[in-house]
Formats: C-alpha cells, sequence, structure tokens
C-alpha cells in the first residue's frame, strides 16, 4: 500500500473521511444494515438515520429536507439536473452553461448536443468572471436550463450566483448550480440564492466518495434519472446507500460547524502559501483575481516550467498538489478552464493548484515554501529554454500514459 501522503494541498480533487463521519457511518455497515422501506422496526429505524441526515445536508444549504434528493455523487446530481429540465419540458431544447464547468456538467451537455439538443457554452473573461449581459441574452424562449457553477475547482472563481439566478427567474429559466466546491467553504442559503436545482458531492467535504445531492426546490417539476423503486420519494430509484448517507449528514453537520474556521485559518493559510509562493519564486503569478473566490484555493502559474514536472517532484517529497482537475489529469491537454481564461497553452501546462482544507497546518505551508523554491529552480536549470522544457516533459510523462 502506498503510504498517506505527508503535505495534503489537493483538497478540491477530494477530501480524507473525518473521524467523526467514519464513526457515524460505522454502525450501518455492521449491526443496522436493514433496509429502510421495510416495514418492520429493524428496517424502519434505521430509515429514521436517513432521515436525520436529509435534514442535517438540509441545514447546510437553508433547505427544507424534502428538497433533498441523495444521489451517487456530484456528476449523477448534475447530470440529473440537466436531464430533468429537458424531459418536463420537452418544448424547450436549448441550454445554456458556461466553458469552465466541471466535466460532469460540459461532457453531458456536449452528449445532449449530439442527441441534438443545443448548447450555448458562455465564455469567461481573463479574470474568469462571467459577462451577465451576455447571459441574458443568450437565454431563449426554448431554453430549458441555466447551468452555472458556483465555484469553479481548478481557480477557485466565484460566479455571482444570486445574480444569475435573478436573470433566469425574470425570464421565466429554471436555473441550476454546481455547488460542490462552495458547500463548506462558503455560506449556502438557497431561498437566497435563488437557485432551482443545486448540487453537492460529498467527498469534497470530508464524506466518502460516492454520496451526493440533488436540492430541488420546491414545486419544481422533476422527472428521475434513475427509475426503479419509489425512494427519494419517487424521484430517484435504488435502495438508499444508508452509511454513505448517514456520513453525508454526519460531515454536513461538521461544514456549518467548521464555515467560520475555512474562512479564517483555512484562508491565512491559503494566503501564506500564496503570497510565499509568489515572494520566493520568481515568474510565478496567479491565475485568477484574488476575489472573488474560494478562500481554499490558490492556482500558480511557474513561467517556463512543466507543471508535471513539479508534481512528480512534490510527490517524491510527500507533497500532493494538482494541476488542472482530478478527473482531467493524465490526459495532456492543457486545462479547459484556464485557457477558457485566454491563458496560453505553455501557461496553462505551467499551472498547479494548492487547495487547502481543515486538516492543514502552518508547518505544511512551511515545508512546501521551503521545498518549491527549490524544485522550480532545479526544472529551470534542467531545461532553460521553453520549448525544450516542454518537448522534453511532454516525452517523459507521455510514456506514463496507457
Ligand atoms: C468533484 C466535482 C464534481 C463531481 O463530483 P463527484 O462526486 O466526484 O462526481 C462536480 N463538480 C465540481 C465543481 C467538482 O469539483
Amino acid at each position: 500500500m502506498t503510504e498517506q501522503p505527508v503535505y495534503y494541498f489537493d483538497n478540491n480533487a477530494t477530501t480524507r473521511i473525518a473521524s467523526p463521519v467514519f464513526e457515524a457511518m460505522l454502525p450501518f455497515l455492521k449491526e443496522q444494515w436493514g433496509n429502510p422501506s421495510s416495514a418492520y422496526s429493524f428496517g424502519h429505524d434505521v430509515g429514521r438515520h436517513v432521515d436525520h441526515a436529509r435534514t442535517k445536508v438540509a441545514e447546510l444549504i437553508r433547505a427544507e429536507p424534502r428538497e433533498i434528493i441523495f444521489t451517487s455523487c456530484g456528476t449523477e446530481s448534475n447530470n440529473s439536473a440537466i436531464h430533468s429540465a429537458l424531459l418536463t419540458q420537452p418544448e424547450r431544447r436549448h441550454i445554456v452553461t458556461t466553458t469552465v464547468e466541471h466535466s460532469a456538467t460540459l461532457k453531458f451537455c456536449a452528449f445532449l448536443q449530439k442527441q441534438g439538443y443545443e448548447v450555448t457554452f458562455l465564455p469567461v473573461t481573463a479574470d474568469g468572471a462571467l459577462d451577465l449581459a451576455q447571459l441574458k441574452r443568450s437565454i431563449r424562449s426554448d431554453t430549458a436550463l441555466v447551468s452555472v457553477m458556483w465555484a469553479n475547482n481548478e481557480t477557485g472563481v466565484l460566479f455571482p450566483i444570486q445574480e444569475v439566478a435573478a436573470i433566469c427567474r425574470s425570464k421565466g429559466v429554471l436555473c441550476h448550480t454546481d455547488a460542490v466546491q462552495a458547500a463548506g467553504k462558503i455560506n449556502i442559503d438557497v431561498k437566497e440564492l435563488g437557485v432551482d436545482l443545486l448540487s453537492l458531492s460529498g467527498h469534497k467535504l470530508y464524506a466518502p466518495k460516492g454520496i451526493g445531492l440533488l436540492y430541488v426546490k420546491r414545486h419544481t417539476k422533476y422527472h428521475p434519472y434513475i427509475i426503479g423503486g419509489g425512494q427519494e420519494r419517487g424521484r430517484r430509484g435504488g435502495t438508499e446507500n444508508v452509511p454513505y448517507i448517514v456520513a453525508f449528514g454526519k460531515a454536513a453537520e461538521l461544514a456549518l460547524a467548521n464555515l467560520a474556521k475555512e474562512n479564517t485559518r483555512v484562508r491565512a493559510l491559503r494566503d501564506k502559501l500564496e503570497t510565499g509562493i509568489l515572494e520566493r519564486i520568481p515568474g510565478a503569478s496567479r491565475n485568477s483575481p484574488v476575489e472573488p473566490r474560494l478562500p481554499n484555493t490558490s492556482n500558480l502559474a511557474f513561467c517556463g516550467v512543466e507543471a508535471e514536472g513539479i508534481l512528480m517532484l512534490l510527490d517524491q517529497a510527500g507533497i500532493c498538489a494538482s494541476s488542472g482537475s482530478a478527473c482531467t489529469t493524465g490526459s495532456l491537454d492543457p486545462s479547459h478552464v484556464l485557457t477558457a481564461m485566454g491563458c496560453s497553452a505553455s501557461r496553462a501546462r505551467a499551472s498547479v493548484r494548492f487547495s487547502l482544507g481543515i486538516d492543514n497546518t502552518a508547518a505544511e505551508v512551511d515545508c512546501l515554501l521551503e521545498r518549491l523554491p527549490v524544485i522550480i529552480e532545479k526544472l529551470r536549470a534542467n531545461a532553460p529554454v521553453d520549448e525544450a522544457a516542454e518537448s522534453s516533459i511532454a516525452v517523459s510523462s507521455g510514456s506514463e500514459v496507457p
């Protein structure tokens, strides 16, 4: 078994299951294994824990428990939201989204295009921002849904979802937001936000991988994505993943309690890391504005150096970070998010994302600040010319790709 990393700066890819979350789910893997839909108390008692978890995740986003559908992941939640908007409004065959969404939205929209639906992918500015006037103009009489993420997983840039939702409301169009990266990091109040649909994922929030939810505002027509039994009030077939639902509930409870910490302690660590790197490493620069941004994310470009090389040497030092999103590393394509912001391919390939979480410490940041300048210097010394750096790394990492 590979040892656990010493220093983990990749919390936007996934998070470690919090101990109270792990403890909370254990009984449902052992003694309390009944089916929550059963009529006898052995099953029904388990159902009460599902109800409790539903209340807790609802509290995290200020929704009502009945507005929550548990899903298998953030990807299913995004797919389901878009799918439902199209199936409940068959006369509407157009979707509006952005070029910087997670692949869970982008790839599903690309698939729908092949099925004959129309999709508008809105561009972003160099700051990663949306042009709201353009968004408004893109909405048509046959638009079924506007799906815009809240917090970008690669850059941490926040979109003004409240304003997006207000525009949608004025146009009579459903609004969905992928809030997977926002949860636990910034305050979520679905009523204030005004969206109709919102996605979350457990494993970005110190719960296990394989559990997510979709918020569906009361009275919104909904068509299930997974059709089967009457679970989730007929909106998602399949026997409930009780242990993970319970875990998600506990994680939501902790997320609410830790929200202030994410915004003070974690933000301070992120700022220390970012300022430290920018001060110590010549040719390093930020790939986003300072604000509006998640408090935990820093995406930085290291001019003339390949991210693949940086990540490899960091890995050898027991430090985890990433280039782009975990779902796209391995491909040599530059990040679609940075490319959409107008970064050159070489700048995008020279970029590394550091994403912090509640377990990170100041000592870990100090260690990174000590190691990284040496790593960058070493890589630059090996490949002083930009193009040479690109081609040599492309060859060496290319051979590792299956
Ligand atoms: C991780 C992530 C997802 C996908 O969630 P899974 O539970 O891994 O399917 C969707 N959107 C964003 C912004 C994410 O960061």
